[in-house]
């Protein structure tokens, strides 16, 4: 039997890209090895949002090259699509390179390979229709992913992921609806929807469903207690998205609205196509909704052009917002983006400076915020046990992680666990990203 091995890097929609080419495989009469050294085929799923990622992804084929003996190497994923066939000249044991769009033809570039091609590539974006395939292998038992939109079609300045993923396609509403269901039906309780921006979502089916209605309908689907969403471009954020989650308690109350920057000026340079004010705006619908909504963004510093004054801004809002948590990074030069035309390009040892600064102004928010949550009672989902600390480890609807003791159930036993199951816990203590607590109450 052909044996595969595959290592991902990145985000979720890379997670979950290896998810579909792992099902895929798997029908193809592959099995998966967790060790390279016995598979036939490896396979690398790369990010290329940031520099340090790329280099990752040269380092780990470098790796490799003396052992390469027999075996087949492709490279997957947004460093693919942005390297092509140079590839092979950087890294010659590898046969297969392919980005994200290409990944229906799989099946087909294997055959390719099997029938003695040395070098396949797929590396076009004329898919006009997402990658859907029957065959999904998931990783996690209680939480499924589920692609909405791929690709995106706006420019922001900084990123490759245009260029990496192509333009935005959109699948059916029902098509999403049929697999929420067949999830619920195979014990799923979490939904994760994904894409680039999923509010610019446009079921492309005549039903004409929007974000925030595709969002109502999944919420409604049987036995799915969980749904969540990411990511949001803030100038598609639409106000219904809120009244959604006001409505329904299977959406969960938690946004991801990257701002990026809290400077008009550095937003303006980005091609973020929103300011201050109207981000601003946002967050407001969101801190006045029913429910409480945990709000998490964003934060690149060191964008080419940054003043003192302009990161002083983004310090401002992250006082103004007080987000639950927060992704920083140092602004990283990319292949073809608008940004390398830009001038005055701050220092290295300034951007590390800011991105601390950012941290700890973060870190205090979260702290301060997560005290005020001890006592409280929370619907938590057991995801799993941690043998070192005796705790099991829990996530909430807002996304928070509250880890817990179970008086009934201490530990995993013979035949029962917690995970997939909710239950409510009460807080007991707090710290700068999680809080610990006990369960009163679910099972
Ligand atoms: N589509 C999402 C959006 O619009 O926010 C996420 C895109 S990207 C996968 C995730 C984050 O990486 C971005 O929000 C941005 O903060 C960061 N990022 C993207 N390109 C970057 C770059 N060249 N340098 C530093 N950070 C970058
Ligand atoms: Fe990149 Fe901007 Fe598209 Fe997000 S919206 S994927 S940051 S271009």
């Amino acid at each position: 039997m052909k044996t595969f091995y595959i290592e991902t890097f990145g985000c979720q929609m890379n997670a979950h890209d290896s998810e579909k080419v792992i099902g895929t495989l798997l029908s193809e009469g592959y099995s998966q090895v967790q060790q390279w050294e016995q598979a036939d085929l490896i396979l690398y799923n790369t990010c290329s949002i940031r520099d340090k990622a790329e280099q990752k992804v040269f380092h780990r084929l470098d790796q490799f090259k003396k052992n390469s003996q027999g075996k087949v190497f492709g490279v997957l994923g947004c460093v693919a699509q942005q390297e092509g066939a140079k590839i092979f000249e950087r890294a010659p044991h590898v046969s297969l390179v392919a980005g994200s769009a290409s990944y229906a033809k799989l099946p087909s570039m294997l055959v390719q390979l099997e029938t003695g091609d040395r070098r396949v590539t797929g590396l076009d974006f004329d898919a006009a229709e997402a990658f859907e395939t029957p065959y999904t292998r998931r990783d996690n038992p209680h939480r499924a992913y589920i692609t909405i939109i791929e690709g995106c079609d706006k420019a922001c300045a900084y990123c490759v992921v245009p260029f990496t993923r192509g333009p935005e396609r959109s699948r059916t509403s029902q098509s999403i609806l049929n697999e929420a269901a067949e999830l619920a039906r195979m014990g799923y309780s979490e939904i994760q929807l994904l894409g680039q921006n999923v509010n610019s979502y446009r079921d492309p089916s005549p039903a004409g469903l929007d974000f925030a209605l595709l969002l109502r309908a999944v919420g409604e689907v049987d036995g799915i207690k969980r749904v969540r969403f990411t990511t949001s471009h803030p100038r598609d954020f639409i106000k219904d998205i809120v009244d959604a989650i006001d409505e329904n308690p299977a959406l969960c109350n938690h946004v991801h609205l990257p701002v990026q920057s809290g400077s008009d000026a550095i937003l303006d340079r980005m091609q973020r196509l929103y300011s201050r004010d109207t981000y601003l705006r946002r967050i407001e619908w969101m801190k006045k909704a029913r429910r409480p909504i945990a709000i998490s963004t964003d934060i690149i510093v060191g964008f080419p052009g940054e003043t003192e004054h302009d990161f002083q801004q983004t310090l401002s809002l992250l006082d103004a917002v007080e987000y639950d948590s927060i992704f920083g990074f140092k602004y990283s030069k990319r292949p073809n983006t608008a940004a390398l035309a830009l001038e005055d390009h701050v220092p290295e040892e300034e951007k590390v400076r800011r991105l601390a600064i950012v941290q700890e102004k973060q870190r205090a928010i979260q702290i301060r915020r997560h005290a005020e949550l001890v006592g409280s009672v929370e619907e938590t989902m057991a995801e799993g046990y941690n043998q070192a600390t005796g705790q099991w480890i829990g996530r909430t609807s807002q996304n928070r992680t509250l880890n817990f003791v179970h008086a009934r159930v201490p530990q995993p036993q013979a035949g029962e666990t917690l995970a997939g199951t909710y239950l409510d816990v009460r807080v007991t203590r707090s710290g700068p990203n999680s809080l610990a607590g006990e369960a009163v109450a679910g099972i």
